[in-house]
């Protein structure tokens, strides 16, 4: 371990040149004095969920069983621990997870932990390099990361049962914090199959101290792993959360309208955090190619710029630059209006979804939009093509070309894009709904314990 980790503790760390939400996990130089005072890891306070609301949409069956595979972890300690409260799919999926797990007897939490700017462009490095980009790790972003998590290990507390570290960003605390009687499992939402070496040798040996590994799919674990230790559970999307709950066409309808787009003109939408695998200059260039064909077409992309990602400013600042002008492009961020119900509205509203994903964890957008009923274009990567059968679902393309030429396919023939839109919603309802994630989860931490 390097002398940086060893000597972190009266580390003063700058307040980020950003705006930052509420409830974010960023660290200021205020925060950092808290942490000196002793203070343990920052709780993500979550609503009250009930499991029996999801007999409606799930089926009576799953809930009853999903209980009865509960009943063996009332009141166990299990910690979900991540980087971020709000922006992407992890955070999106905790905040259904984690209440539903307390609705079903067991004891779960939510915390985060703690990075500034230097840690978290490190860690969006691990993350691109993981899925096979390029990353140049040296000695400061080593010491960066490890100083962050050994700062965050001590401030976790002990006593739970289980803990489930989630992505890179805290994937060494269980062995910089020693334990202290848990199960740990690392649940690993991104393609580690064809890592960049120099990274995945860093990283892997933080892996050995855990019980268990969760990927998505088999084809995302890194060969070199224990394959006793790897599960395989895919994520799902909450259909009662307020980005998934049903909305009437006339709400969408003002929703969209109020932001500004002509809701009588055709309408593609592109859910996406700004980030170069998402491809958002690859939906440009295909809007632009479809728009010729499909005049009045108009263009929306919503982001969320994500606390554990100051790439994506970086990108937003070229999205911008590339649409400037093109008064048929409409932007949005969580600083204007990517929020829960916006991000509904736009899903349900659009006539097709895009998606052009290059790399992919899995991709919750697709099952969102899917379960909307909202026909879909989306590129053929990661956990994209488990949630769409390429042709009965939407449509999987491999290029901008392929991509503007399904999505015009689409808008010309409405009636079969509601058709595929109503095969997805069925194929997501039998298989990436919360209930079904729950008990692949139940089982593995009962396997453990
Ligand atoms: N999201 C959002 N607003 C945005 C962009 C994304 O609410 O402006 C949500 C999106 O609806 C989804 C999650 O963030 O629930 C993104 O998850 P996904 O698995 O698609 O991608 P990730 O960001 O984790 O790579």
């Amino acid at each position: 371990m390097s002398e940086a980790v060893t000597g972190t503790d009266g580390v003063t760390v700058a307040a980020s040149p950003v705006p930052r939400d509420n409830g974010a996990s960023h660290e200021s130089s205020m925060e950092v004095s808290n942490e000196l005072a002793g203070k343990g890891l920052e709780s993500v306070r979550v609503g009250d969920l009930s499991i029996e609301s999801y007999a409606a949409t799930a089926g009576r069956d799953t809930v009853d069983a999903l209980k009865a595979l509960a009943s063996d972890l009332q009141g166990a300690r299990v910690l979900h621990l991540n980087s971020t409260a709000y922006g992407g799919g992890v955070a999106e999926l905790l905040r259904s997870h984690v209440p539903l797990l307390r609705s079903l007897g067991i004891d779960a939490q939510w915390k985060t932990i703690r990075g500034d700017d230097p840690f978290f462009n490190v860690t969006k490095g691990f993350h691109n390099a993981l899925q096979g980009g390029s990353y140049e790790l040296d000695d400061a972003g080593r010491d960066a990361y490890l100083a962050t998590n050994l700062r965050n290990s001590r401030r976790l507390d002990d006593g739970y049962d289980f803990v489930v570290v989630h992505d890179p960003q805290p994937l060494p605390i269980r062995a910089l914090h020693g334990g202290a009687g848990a199960r740990w499992v690392w649940r690993c939402h991104i393609d580690t199959s064809a890592p960049s070496p120099a990274v995945w040798d860093f990283l892997r040996p933080y892996t050995d101290a855990y019980d268990a590994m969760v990927f998505t799919m088999d084809e995302y674990v890194s060969p070199d792993l224990p394959r006793e230790k790897v599960s395989l559970i895919p994520p799902a999307i909450d259909p009662l959360s307020p980005k998934n709950l049903p909305l009437s066409r006339d709400l969408c309808r003002r929703i969209v309208n109020w932001l500004g787009i002509d809701p009588d003109r055709p309408l593609v939408t592109q859910v996406s955090r700004f980030d170069p695998w998402k491809d958002p200059m690859g939906v440009i260039r295909a809007y632009r190619m479809v728009r010729e064909q499909a005049p009045g077409l108009q263009l929306a992309m919503l982001g969320h710029l994500a606390m554990d990602d100051p790439e994506g400013w970086q990108i937003y600042g070229q999205v911008v630059e590339a649409t400037r002008g093109d008064t048929d492009i409409y932007l949005f961020t969580n600083y204007t209006a990517a929020s829960s119900i916006e991000v509904n509205a736009f899903q349900r509203y659009s006539d097709v979804v895009v998606q052009k994903s290059i790399r992919e964890g899995f991709g919750l957008v697709v099952s969102e939009a899917l379960w909307k009923g909202s026909p879909v274009v989306a590129g053929r990567a990661g956990g994209i093509p488990l949630q769409l059968e390429d042709g009965r679902d939407g449509y999987l393309v491999d290029s901008v070309e392929e991509c503007a030429e399904k999505v015009l396919h689409l808008l010309q023939q409405p009636a079969k894009a509601r058709k595929m839109g109503q095969s997805g919603h069925e194929h997501i309802r039998a298989n990436f709904l919360t209930p079904r994630l729950l008990s692949d989860e139940i089982r593995l931490l009962k396997s453990l314990s």
